[in-house]
């Protein structure tokens, strides 16, 4: 019931988490990819993730709770241009220790523009997953923006690309906005959570 989702508390780095213990699903994308609409799209809330927050501030992992106990784990947005290097080595540095450590962690929800998916850091993060053993959801987000036919051919170029990463990823169009790959996205977390 994701609807259920509530916040649960605000965590600086990943040492500050809650417990590892249950389930949870990660959501991580570029700043703007449109993954606090996505989140608020599943969970059916106007502001439970905050919309276009401002680029370049300090990002805390937000934790949101469904009723079940299980957890939704929004991630800071990354592929700010303005991060000093050594911010972005310190997040990718702890970002791959969550994929590697977490046990609870059974699913990472990738967010990407339909218009421009697979940049590096997207890649990198993929790999990163797929090394770890953790299934990914590619959602190509603001499908809207495409019509019909060249939302259908994206989709299945980058379904062939998705095969380079090794690893279990599936790749589906979406949007908030005409509230396309809603479905794919709630029945790929009912597997994750194992209901
Ligand atoms: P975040 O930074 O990844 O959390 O992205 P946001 O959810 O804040 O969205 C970034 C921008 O993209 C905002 O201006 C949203 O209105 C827009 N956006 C988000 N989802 C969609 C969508 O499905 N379709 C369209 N056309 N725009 C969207």
């Amino acid at each position: 019931n994701y609807a259920s989702a509530s916040f649960v508390t605000s965590a600086p780095d990943i040492t500050k988490l809650p417990p590892d213990t249950g389930i949870e699903i990660a959501f991580a994308g570029r700043s703007n990819a449109g993954k606090s609409s996505a989140l608020n799209t599943l969970t059916r809330q106007k502001a439970l993730a905050r919309t276009s927050k401002t680029p370049g501030r300090t990002q805390l992992i937000n934790v949101f709770e469904l009723d079940s106990g299980e957890r939704l784990i929004d991630l800071p947005g990354y592929g700010f241009a303005k991060v000093p290097m050594a911010v972005k080595e310190k997040w990718q540095k702890a970002l791959a220790e969550y994929l590697q450590k977490r046990d609870s962690l059974k699913g990472i929800v990738v967010l990407m523009d339909i218009r421009h998916p697979f940049r590096e850091t997207d890649q990198e993060l993929i790999y990163w997953a797929a090394d770890c053993g953790i299934p990914v959801l590619a959602l190509l987000t603001k499908a809207d923006k495409l019509k019909q036919g060249p939302r259908k051919s994206t989709v299945l170029q980058a379904r062939q690309a998705s095969i380079a990463f090794n690893g279990d990823v599936q790749v589906e169009a979406f949007s908030s906005l005409k509230r396309i790959g809603v479905e794919q996205l709630e029945n790929k977390l009912n597997e994750w959570f194992g209901s």
